[in-house]
C-alpha cells in the first residue's frame, strides 16, 4: 500500500530530543510530499481524537527545546484490544495510513499490538532517557539525562567536599542501571548501587570509612532509583542506625528529564526521524530505528523489547577501583 499521511505521537516518559525527532519526521515527510498529523498526548490523545495538522513551521524553533511539543502520556486503556480496534477506526476515519511512535519499550509493545492485530503500519523511534531497549545501543534522551546528572553530582561534590559529607545521590532510570553507571563512573563516585542490588550496608560503611581514613573529604554514592523512587532514604536510615554514619540524600528526579538536548541526542534524533519516514515510504514496517555499532539503521519491531542482558557489574567494579 502507498502511504500518503503519517500520524506521529510521543508515548510514555518524555525525553530530551523528542522534539528533534518530531521535527525530522515532519520535515522529511513533507519533503517526500506526504502529509503529517500530530497526535497529542500519546495513545490517550489518539483515542480522544486530539489531532493537529503539521506543517513546516509547526516544527520551527523546537530543535533546542526539551520535552515534546506533542506532549505525552501513559494510557492504560491501550492495553485492551477493544481500545486498539477503536484507535484503528479513528485513524482510518482521519485518513492516517501509518504511525510513527516515539517512546520506550512499553510504547513499542503498544505499537506492536497495533501491527499484530490490525497490520497497521508502524515505525518506532526509541525515545527514553533510560537506554533500556534491546538491539539498540542508544535511545534518544539518554545522553542529555546523563549530562544533567553529571553536572548535578559535580555541584553536590563541591558542597560535600566543603562540609566533609557523604551523599546518596539518587538518579532516574526506573529498572535500568544505564544512567547510574554512566553518571557514577563519570563523577568519580565511590559506589554505585544498581536498581535490584541488595544493598550491602556493611561494605558501604567500610568503603566510606576507608576513604575517610586516607584523608577523603567526601563520598558520593550513586543510587539507581529502581521500581520506586526514594530508596535512598532507607539506605540513609540503616547507615545511621547500624553504622553511625551520616549521609545526605539528594534525589535528582525529573530534573534529569528536562533541558535542552545534547548534540548526540539532536543528531541521532534527526537521523532516526528521517529514516523512519524513508522506511514507511519504502514499505518497511513494522520497524524501529536503532543505533548499532555507531550507525543508525532499521530493525524489526519485534526485536525491540526491554534490554536485560548488560553486564553492569563490571562498570560498578570500575567505579570502585578508580575511587579507592
Ligand atoms: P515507555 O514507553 O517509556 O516504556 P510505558 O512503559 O509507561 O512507557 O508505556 C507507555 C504506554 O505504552 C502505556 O501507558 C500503554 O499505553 C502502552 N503499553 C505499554 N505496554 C503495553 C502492552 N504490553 N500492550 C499494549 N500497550 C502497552
Amino acid at each position: 500500500m502507498s502511504i500518503k499521511t503519517i500520524g506521529i505521537l510521543c508515548s510514555g516518559g518524555d525525553a530530551p530530543g523528542m522534539n528533534c525527532a518530531i521535527r525530522a519526521v515532519v520535515r522529511s515527510a513533507i519533503f517526500q510530499k506526504l502529509k503529517v498529523v500530530g497526535i497529542k498526548r500519546g495513545y490517550a490523545g489518539l483515542l480522544r481524537g486530539e489531532f493537529m495538522d503539521m506543517n513546516l513551521s509547526s516544527v520551527g524553533n523546537i530543535i533546542q527545546r526539551g520535552g515534546t511539543i506533542l506532549q505525552t502520556s501513559r494510557c492504560p486503556e491501550w492495553m485492551k484490544p477493544e481500545y486498539r480496534q477503536t484507535a484503528v477506526n479513528i485513524l482510518k476515519h482521519q485518513g492516517i495510513d501509518a504511525l510513527v511512535v516515539i517512546g520506550g519499550d512499553g510504547s513499542f509493545n503498544g505499537a506492536k499490538a497495533l501491527w499484530d492485530e490490525h497490520q497497521f503500519p508502524v515505525v518506532g523511534i526509541p525515545g527514553t532517557i533510560d537506554n533500556d531497549i534491546s538491539n539498540t545501543d542508544y535511545t534518544i534522551g539518554f545522553d542529555t539525562a546523563v549530562q544533567t546528572g553529571i553536572e548535578a553530582v559535580d555541584r553536590i561534590r563541591d558542597t560535600a567536599h566543603s562540609h566533609a559529607r557523604t551523599f546518596l545521590v539518587e538518579v532516574m532510570g526506573r529498572n535500568s542501571a544505564a544512567i547510574a553507571i554512566k553518571v557514577g563512573v563519570c563523577t568519580g563516585a565511590e559506589n554505585i548501587l544498581l536498581p535490584h542490588d541488595k544493598v550491602n550496608h556493611q561494605k558501604l560503611a567500610d568503603d566510606i570509612q576507608r576513604g575517610m581514613s586516607r584523608g577523603k573529604d567526601s563520598s558520593i554514592i550513586i543510587v539507581a532509583e529502581g521500581p520506586t523512587a526514594g530508596r535512598s532514604y532507607d539506605i540513609q536510615h540503616v547507615m545511621k542506625d547500624m553504622h553511625h554514619l551520616d549521609a545526605h540524600v539528594c534525589i535528582l528526579g525529573h530534573i534529569q528529564r528536562g533541558g535542552s538536548p545534547s548534540s548526540n541526542d539532536r543528531f541521532i534524533a534527526s537521523e532516526m526521524g528521517n529514516m523512519a519516514v524513508t522506511a514507511l515510504v519504502e514499505g518497511k514496517f513494522p520497524m524501529v530505528t536503532v543505533v548499532q555499532n555507531g550507525k543508525v539503521l532499521l530493525t524489526d519491531l519485534k526485536n525491540c523489547t526491554t534490554k536485560s542482558d548488560l553486564n553492569f557489574a563490571d562498570y560498578q567494579k570500575l567505579a570502585e577501583t578508580l575511587s579507592i
